[in-house]
């Protein structure tokens, strides 16, 4: 694939990694560059925001110092940390992963590629990540915000998440690798991308590195396919009180196993206790929540519930919500 407008490799670094020593923002996993923290990390941020990941991280390595603590923990107990964080399959594979390094390489991830690659949920980004900044080791990588930087540099005009827009950007990543300290080159291009060269409104009259850039009308790129329909979802569900126990029920399907969550019921036509809408992937999930009746036989992975205990128990965001709402209103009520 023939790269054309690729900037200068060199005086490009340059610039970009002088102006990331004065702005890069000091994160926590850049002050703890041991493997265990740059995979927590890289997990954590994988669809989060760096603001919304800080506090869970810091959280995290109090109750999970390493990986041989987080292997030893059990499942409620990892799933409850990573509550409110969403897409629980990552903390699945987080703790998989913790459970596979202390079997197989004694707690220490080693530097090797094919041991960092064969970790359950990392692919070829995290990988990339990994090597780069646990192991200051001068591999690609291609986030969302380096895609958005390259392909703006480059004025790359078609769809990135394409087959070959995918094997374009990732040429272009390497082409400008240098030839060691992945970790700062890979951080300042990062950087860029999260403080500068923005989605929208990108700050090209600061950037360190607009001489070198080509794009015309960079709010304009990258380009992406066209985007899946949202589809509408409808969750009833039921608010069941025993004394101060409420009902609920464990999940076990890919999405929430391991979770719980209120109890699903057949759609209503009465009017629900609570109303509340959330996103998931391409789904706008509508949940609703119907007054039920006591039950003596309890449904497959049902169980009473104790108020005292909620705080504990990993609960899928949006059930949480619900139940803090509707205990608020019964203690109002009474
Ligand atoms: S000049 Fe603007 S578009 Fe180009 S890399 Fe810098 S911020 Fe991004």
């Amino acid at each position: 694939m023939n790269i054309t407008n690729l900037p200068d490799p060199k005086p490009f670094r340059a610039r970009l990694t002088a102006w990331f020593r004065r702005h890069g923002r000091d994160l926590p996993w850049r002050r703890d560059t041991s493997p265990y923290a740059v995979l927590v990390s890289e997990f954590m941020l994988q669809q989060t925001q760096v603001a919304t990941v800080i506090p869970y991280f810091e959280r995290w390595m109090q109750r999970f110092p390493d990986f041989a603590t987080l292997a030893a923990a059990g499942e409620a107990d990892v799933l409850s940390q990573w509550q409110g964080l969403g897409y629980y399959s990552r903390a699945r594979n987080l703790h998989r992963a913790a459970k596979l390094i202390v079997e197989r390489f004694d707690g220490n991830l080693p530097d090797d590629n094919d041991a960092i690659a064969s970790l359950p949920g990392v692919g070829r980004y995290t990988a990339g990540a990994i090597a780069a900044f646990a192991f200051d080791r001068s591999v690609a990588t291609v986030d969302g915000n380096i895609a958005r930087v390259l392909a703006r540099l480059l004025d790359h005009r078609e769809a990135i998440d394409s087959g070959e827009g995918q094997a374009f950007i990732w040429q272009t990543a390497e082409a400008l690798l240098p030839a060691r300290g992945g970790r700062l080159h890979t951080s300042a291009l990062m950087e860029l991308g999260a403080l500068l060269c923005t989605p929208r409104a990108p700050q090209c009259l600061l950037c360190p590195v607009r001489e070198y850039c080509s794009a015309k009308e960079p709010e304009k790129v990258p380009l992406k396919k066209a985007r899946a329909r949202t589809i509408a979802l409808d969750e009833p569900c039921a608010w069941i009180r025993r004394r101060d126990a409420i009902l609920l029920e464990k999940q076990t399907g890919s999405r929430w196993r391991g979770m719980w969550k209120l109890p699903g019921t057949a759609p209503r036509e009465s009017v629900p206790l609570h109303t509340a809408e959330y996103p998931f992937t391409n789904h706008r999930v509508t949940l609703r929540v119907f007054a039920g009746r006591s039950t003596k036989t309890l449904g497959e992975n049902q169980a009473w519930i104790c108020d005292a205990d909620l705080d504990a128990l990993p609960l899928t965001a949006p059930h949480r919500r619900a139940i803090r709402a509707l205990l608020s209103r019964d203690t109002a009520a009474s």
